[in-house]
C-alpha cells in the first residue's frame, strides 16, 4: 500500500480537523501523521483565543483531544517551525505538509494617534487573559474609560471581560495572574464603536444577549442609533440574526440605562453605532487621552457615509478589535495584503506566478483568512485533504521517511519538544490545580513550567 507522511503545522482546530478526516476517509493509502505545534500544548484558538468564561465553545476540545487521544496522531509541540524544524527538513522526511498556523495578530489600524500609550490590539490582551505563555504576565487595567473599535465577536469577548467583575470568572479556568489583574481594575465605563449601525453588526446574537446578563454592569445604548433607514429594516425583516440583534437592542433602549440615563451599577458598557474613529488623543505625556470619531448615516445599501459632524469622547485606554491577521512563515509563499497563503482549495500558489507549490497545502484562518466560526474549518479541512490525496502524483519524494528520524533531529538540535502523554500529564496537572476550588482547571502559563510538567521534568 502507497504510504503517506504527511506533516502538520498547527495543532489548533484546523490543524486537528484535517488530521483526523484525513485519517477517517483514506483507505488507499497508508497514513500517518506529525503534528508540529510551537506551544507546548495543543487546541490553538479554543485554548488561547476563547474567553475562558466561554465553557460552551471550549467544549470543543472535547472532541479534539478524542481525535488526538486516539493515538494514530504524533504530537511534537513546543517546536517552533522555521528555526526548530524548516520546510527543508519537512521535504526531506515528508510526503507533503499543511500549514495550519491560524491569525494569531491584530490587523493593522491607519488612525492617527493608535500607536499611542494605552492603545492596545484585541489579540494581546485576548492572549493576556487566555494565558498564552508568550505575552506580558501583567496587563494595565488602571483605564476608567475605555474604548473598543469594532463591532465583531472579538470586541465583545474584549468589552465583556473589560466590563466583567473579576470574582464572576472564579468559576472559570482563568489564570491566576489574570484574576488578580483583573481584580485591581479600575474601569468604569466601557464604550464599543460600530462604524455601521446595528443592523449592519458582525457580532451574533448569544454573544450580545450575553453582554446583558453581566453581573453589576448596566447597557447603556442611545436612540439616534435607531433612526433605521430601508437597507436596515430589510436586513431586519430578511435576516433572523440581525432579527435577534435588533430585539436585544431594543431590549436595553426602554431600560432606565438607556441614553446614560444610568441605572445602578458600578460599570456599564455603551454600544454606539455610525461612529467612525478618526483620531486618538494624546496627553503630554503621549498616552491615550479621548477618541475623536465622525458621526456616520447609512449610505442605503448596508454601508456608512461620514455625516462631517466629530464628536469627542474622553477615555484612557482603547482597544482596537477590527479582526486579526495570519503571520508569514519561513520559506513558505505569503500574501502580505490578506495576511494568507496564497492558495486555491487548500493548494498553495507562488506569490508571483500564481503557480501552484507542490506539496504544500493550507487550511483554516491561514487559508481563507480570519473569518468564520470554529466548526468552519472542517469543510475547509475536507477541501484541503481532497486535493492532497488527489495530488498524488505531485507529492515530495523524502529521503528518509522513517517515524525515528524527527524524534532524532529534534534531539539533535536540543529542542524540548512535548508530545501526547506530555499533553495528559498538563492536563491532569491544570485539572488539579482547579480542584480544590471546584474550577474545571487552572491554566499554567510560563513556557517553561508548561514544557517542565509535559515532560516530567
Ligand atoms: P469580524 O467579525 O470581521 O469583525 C470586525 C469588526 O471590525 C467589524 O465590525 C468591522 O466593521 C470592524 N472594522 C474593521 N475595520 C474597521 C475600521 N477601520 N474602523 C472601524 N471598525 C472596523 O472580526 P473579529 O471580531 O475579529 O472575529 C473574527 C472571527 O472570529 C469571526 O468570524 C467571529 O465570529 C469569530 N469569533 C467568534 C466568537 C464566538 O463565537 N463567541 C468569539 C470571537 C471570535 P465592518 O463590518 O463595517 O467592516
Amino acid at each position: 500500500m502507497t504510504k503517506l507522511r504527511l506533516a502538520i503545522v498547527g495543532a489548533g482546530p484546523a490543524g486537528i480537523y484535517a488530521a483526523d478526516i484525513l485519517l477517517k476517509a483514506e483507505r488507499r493509502f497508508d497514513v500517518s501523521i506529525d503534528l508540529f505545534e510551537q506551544l507546548p500544548a495543543p487546541y490553538g484558538l479554543v485554548r488561547y483565543g476563547v474567553a475562558p468564561d466561554h465553557p460552551r465553545i471550549k467544549g470543543i476540545i472535547t472532541a479534539l483531544r478524542d481525535v488526538l487521544d486516539r493515538g494514530d496522531i504524533r504530537i511534537f509541540g513546543n517546536v517552533h517551525f522555521g528555526t526548530d524544524i524548516t520546510l527543508a527538513d519537512l521535504k526531506r522526511h515528508y510526503n507533503a505538509v499543511i500549514f495550519a498556523t491560524g491569525a494569531r495578530r491584530d490587523t493593522g489600524m491607519e488612525l492617527p494617534g493608535a500607536d499611542a500609550i494605552g492603545s492596545y490590539g484585541a489579540a494581546d490582551y485576548v492572549s493576556w487573559f487566555d494565558g498564552h505563555p508568550d505575552v506580558p504576565r501583567e496587563w494595565p487595567l488602571d483605564a476608567a474609560s475605555v474604548a473598543v473599535i469594532g463591532n465583531g465577536n472579538v470586541a465583545l469577548d474584549v468589552s465583556r471581560m473589560l466590563a466583567k467583575h473579576a470574582d464572576d470568572l472564579l468559576v472559570t479556568e482563568v489564570p491566576e495572574n489574570v484574576y488578580e489583574g483583573m481584580k485591581n481594575s479600575a474601569v468604569t465605563d466601557v464604550h464599543v464603536f460600530g462604524r455601521r449601525g446595528p443592523a449592519q453588526v458582525k457580532f451574533t446574537p448569544l454573544e450580545l444577549r450575553e453582554l446583558g446578563e453581566l453581573h453589576d454592569v448596566d447597557m447603556v445604548v442611545y436612540d439616534e442609533d435607531f433612526d433605521y433607514d430601508d437597507a436596515s429594516r430589510d436586513a431586519i425583516a430578511s435576516n433572523k440574526q440581525v432579527m435577534v440583534i435588533d430585539r436585544v437592542l431594543q431590549s436595553w433602549r426602554t431600560r432606565d440605562s438607556v441614553n446614560n440615563a444610568g441605572g445602578s451599577a458600578s460599570r456599564r458598557l455603551h454600544l454606539h453605532f455610525w461612529a467612525r474613529p478618526v483620531e486618538v488623543r494624546t496627553d503630554d505625556e503621549g498616552r491615550v487621552a479621548a477618541l475623536v470619531y465622525e458621526r456616520t448615516r447609512p449610505d442605503g445599501t448596508g454601508g456608512a457615509v461620514g455625516t462631517g459632524e466629530m464628536r469627542e469622547l474622553p477615555i484612557q485606554a482603547l482597544y482596537r478589535a477590527i479582526g486579526y491577521f495570519g503571520s508569514p512563515l519561513h520559506g513558505v509563499p505569503f500574501d502580505k495584503k490578506h495576511g494568507v497563503i496564497p492558495n486555491r482549495e487548500g493548494q498553495v500558489l507562488s506569490k508571483d506566478s500564481n503557480q501552484r507549490v507542490p506539496g504544500i497545502y493550507a487550511t483554516g484562518w491561514i487559508k481563507r483568512g480570519p473569518v468564520g466560526l470554529i466548526g468552519h474549518t472542517k469543510s475547509d479541512a475536507m477541501e484541503t485533504v481532497r486535493h492532497i490525496i488527489n495530488d498524488q502524483g505531485s507529492w515530495w519524494q523524502p529521503e528518509d521517511p522513517s517515524e525515528g528520524a524527527i524524534p532524532a533531529l529534534l534531539a539533535e538540535r536540543g529542542v524540548h519538544w512535548t508530545d501526547l502523554d506530555g499533553w495528559h500529564r498538563l492536563d491532569e496537572h491544570e485539572i488539579a490545580l482547579g480542584a480544590p476550588q471546584e474550577r474545571a482547571r487552572v491554566k499554567v502559563v510560563p513556557r517553561e513550567d508548561m514544557v517542565r510538567i509535559s515532560r516530567g521534568e
